[in-house]
């Protein structure tokens, strides 16, 4: 904008001089230009006067609505295998229509997940992503672009995280407190680092449901239900149709056999108690 009524001033000034010197024909050229410059430039402004206002990042960085994870561990595979809980975590999205979906089972049984996302997609959805924490569920740091860290160097790493707890932050005002490496392929001083950096242990996951492979939700139930142990962290992905369809299935599948969902937070910090029992009976 401001860039048009500089370069109008300076045709309406060269216009003048041209007056003074330059044949007709100069001049009626001169003027047209500075006409449409000038057309030009209220179409813009009228354009930039309809937008609607760019409402302001919310980047207070609150408290998450769960106990803080105790230090203990850099990488945590599974909880503690004397009680009967397990973690299930949503990995890659939040997806338009699966993530709702996912979302409303998960309330119809009071169960609490935690969901692995991904910057760019919290981006494009945040107000799903402020509906997976308004509704008690855990959000981890999965990074913004989905790369492969292993493969990394430090700068771009800590560029992934710092991207991927921004977009979080700012759909939901929570700062992330664990992160999943995408593929799960991390090196040991990688998750040194940013554990240093970022306080985030990594978490990885018992129980592979493989849902992306198969695609069918028949051999995701059947995964989960054979391989799920007390303890256990379940990985299935927000973004695959076969994880949805299997959801109902295999949750009322390990509430009957009486297990407990808690958030990866939740799994760490019972984990790490002395006498776990009383806090998971609540
Ligand atoms: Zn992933």
């Amino acid at each position: 904008m401001h860039f048009l009524i500089a370069y109008s001033y300076q045709t309406v000034c060269s216009t003048f001089r041209f007056t003074m010197k330059t044949p007709p024909k100069y001049i009626m050229k001169a003027f047209l230009t500075l006409f449409a410059i000038t057309f030009t430039s209220c179409a813009v402004s009228s354009q930039a006067n309809q937008a609607p206002p760019i409402s302001q990042p919310n980047t207070s960085y609150q408290e998450p609505p769960f106990a803080s994870i105790p230090p203990t561990k850099l990488r945590w595979i599974a909880g503690r295998n004397d009680l009967q809980i397990a973690a299930l975590t949503f990995d890659d999205g939040p997806h338009p229509q699966y993530t709702p979906r996912i979302l409303d089972e998960l309330k119809k049984r009071n169960v609490k997940a935690t969901f692995f996302t991904l910057g760019r997609s919290v981006d494009l959805y945040p107000q799903i992503t402020a509906r997976i924490a308004q509704e008690g569920h855990e959000i981890g740091n999965h990074t913004y672009t989905h790369g492969n860290l292993s493969k990394m160097s430090t700068a771009s790493i800590q560029k992934e995280m710092d991207r991927g707890r921004d977009a979080i932050v700012r759909a939901t005002g929570i700062q992330p407190r664990i992160m999943r490496a995408p593929y799960g392929a991390i090196k040991s001083a990688q998750r040194q680092m940013i554990f240093d950096k970022y306080k985030y242990p990594e978490i990885f996951w018992s129980v592979d449901s493989r849902d992306w492979e198969s695609k069918n939700a028949k051999s995701v139930t059947k995964i989960i239900m054979r391989d799920t142990k007390p303890g256990g962290i379940i990985l299935v992905h927000d973004i695959q149709k076969s994880a949805v369809d299997a959801l109902p299935v295999f949750l009322d599948g390990l509430i009957a056999k009486g297990y407990k969902f808690v958030t990866v937070s939740e799994l760490i910090r019972v984990s790490t108690m002395a006498n776990p029992q009383a806090a998971v009976a609540r």
